[in-house]
C-alpha cells in the first residue's frame, strides 16, 4: 500500500504502540486513585503533558489534554464567547476553517451569535488586514487555522494577533492547529493566540487524544465538561492514560531531528508537484507553503473516480478532506474555481515515511487514470 493521505491521518510507530501497550496493561492505574500505581499515574501524565508543552512551547500549566482537534476546537469557541459575553455577540472566522470549527460556529448562530465567514482568493489564500478589517468593537472572537488541511496554505496568526492587539485588544484569537503542529514553525508564544487546538493523530499519535492550549488572557475558561475534576477542573473525564502515552511519545518521535523531517516533506511535495503537473490536464490548486499538504486538479477528471481508481490500486489519495468524502468539499467551494478545476481536485498529503517511489507509483497511476478514461466534467 501507498499512502499519501497524512493529512486525515498518520501511522503509528511501533514505539508509540508499545508505549500505549504498557499502560492499558501493566501501568493502568487510574491518576486519582490514591495508592502507589494511580499515584504515578498521575506524576506520569504531568511528565506527558510536559514533552508536548514543551514541543508546542508553552508552559504545561497552560496544556490541557482533550479527547481530539474537534473537542479543542469546540472548548476554545464556546470558552472564548462566554468570557466575552458582555463585549459582544460577533465572531470572524474563515469559510475554509475544519467542519470542528464551523460547526462550533454555527451552533453559536442558534445562541444568537453573528459570524463573518471570510472567503479567500481563488488559491485558498487570507491576508491578516482581511480578519482585521472584519474585526468590529463587539468581536467576542476570531477563530482562524493555521494551515488549511485540505490546501496546505498557511495563515498569518501572528499577524492577525499583533493587528486585534492594537485595534480591539479584549476580541480573543483561537488558532485550529491540527494541520499546523509540527509541521510548520510556531510556538504558543510566537504565535499569539489565547487558544491553540492541536490532535495527535496527524503526528504519529493514536486517534482520540489532542490537547488546548489556554493563554493567561482567558480569565477562568468555561469548561466544556464538568464533572470529576480532572486537568485542574478545567476538562473533567477519566485521564485516557493509553492515549496519553501515545500522544507524548510520537511528539518525542517527531520532534527528534525534525528540521530534517520536514524538509524532507518539503521535498517530496516539490518533487510531487513537478511529476504530477507533467501529466496532462493536471495543475496545482495552491500555493500553500505547508510541507506536507498538496492540492492539485485533473481539470475535467470527477475527484472521487481518481480517488476509487488509486484506491483500488492501493494508492490511498484523498478527495479533500476526509471528513467529507463523497459529498463537495466546502473549502472547494470557497475558491470558486470552474466546475471543471472544482471537480477534480485532489488532495496529497505526505509524512516523514513517504519516499520518491511512493511519489512515482501515484503518477504513474494518475497517468494512467488520465489516458484510460474520459473526462466527464
Ligand atoms: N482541524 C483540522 C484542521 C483537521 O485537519 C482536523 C482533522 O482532520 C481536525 C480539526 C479534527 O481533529 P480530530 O480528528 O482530532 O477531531
Amino acid at each position: 500500500m501507498i499512502y499519501l493521505d497524512h493529512a486525515a491521518t498518520t501511522p503509528v510507530p511501533r514505539e508509540v504502540a508499545d508505549a500505549m501497550y504498557a499502560v492499558l496493561t501493566e501501568r493502568f492505574g487510574n491518576p486519582s486513585s490514591q495508592y502507589p500505581m494511580g499515584l504515578d499515574m498521575k506524576k506520569q501524565v504531568e511528565a506527558w503533558r510536559g514533552t508536548v508543552a514543551d514541543a508546542l512551547g508553552c508552559n504545561a500549566r497552560r496544556l490541557f489534554f482533550t479527547s481530539c482537534g474537534t473537542e479543542g476546537d469546540n472548548w476554545a469557541i464556546q470558552a472564548a464567547c462566554w468570557q466575552n459575553r458582555h463585549l459582544g455577540r460577533h465572531i470572524v472566522t474563515t469559510a475554509v476553517e475544519h467542519s470542528a470549527v464551523l460547526e462550533a460556529c454555527r451552533w453559536m448562530e442558534k445562541q444568537g451569535y453573528e459570524v463573518t465567514y471570510l472567503a479567500p482568493d481563488g488559491k485558498g489564500d487570507l491576508t491578516a488586514e482581511q480578519v482585521l478589517d472584519a474585526v468590529r468593537p463587539d468581536t467576542a472572537l476570531v477563530s482562524v487555522m493555521m494551515v488549511n488541511n485540505e490546501l496546505g496554505n498557511v495563515y498569518p496568526i501572528a499577524d492577525i494577533a499583533r493587528g486585534l492587539a492594537a485595534k480591539n485588544p479584549k476580541t480573543l484569537l483561537h488558532t485550529d492547529a491540527v494541520q499546523g503542529f509540527l509541521k510548520v514553525p510556531f510556538t504558543a508564544k510566537s504565535s499569539g493566540a489565547d487558544f491553540i487546538t492541536i490532535s495527535g493523530h496527524k503526528i504519529g499519535g493514536p486517534k482520540g487524544v489532542g490537547a488546548l492550549y489556554i493563554g493567561p488572557r482567558v480569565r477562568n475558561p468555561r469548561p466544556l465538561l464538568a464533572g470529576g475534576g480532572q486537568e485542574s477542573a478545567l476538562r473533567s473525564g477519566t485521564e485516557a492514560t493509553a492515549q496519553l502515552a501515545g500522544f507524548a511519545k510520537a511528539v518525542e518521535l517527531r520532534t527528534e531531528n525534525l528540521a530534517d523531517k520536514l524538509t524532507h516533506m518539503a521535498d517530496i511535495k516539490a518533487y510531487a508537484a513537478e511529476q504530477l503537473t507533467a501529466i496532462p490536464d493536471c495543475r496545482l490548486i495552491s500555493d500553500g507553503t505547508a510541507p506536507h499538504i498538496l492540492a492539485l486538479s485533473l481539470v475535467g477528471w470527477p475527484s472521487q473516480n481518481i480517488v476509487n481508481d488509486l484506491g483500488s490500486r492501493g494508492i490511498c489519495i484523498s478527495a479533500g478532506s476526509a471528513c467529507h468524502q463523497g459529498k463537495p468539499s466546502h473549502v472547494v467551494a470557497a475558491l470558486k474555481l470552474p466546475k471543471r478545476v472544482a471537480g477534480g481536485v485532489i488532495r496529497l498529503s505526505f509524512g516523514p515515511e513517504t519516499t520518491r517511489a511512493d511519489i512515482d507509483a501515484c503518477v504513474r497511476a494518475l497517468r494512467e487514470h488520465h489516458d484510460a478514461r474520459m473526462p466527464m466534467l
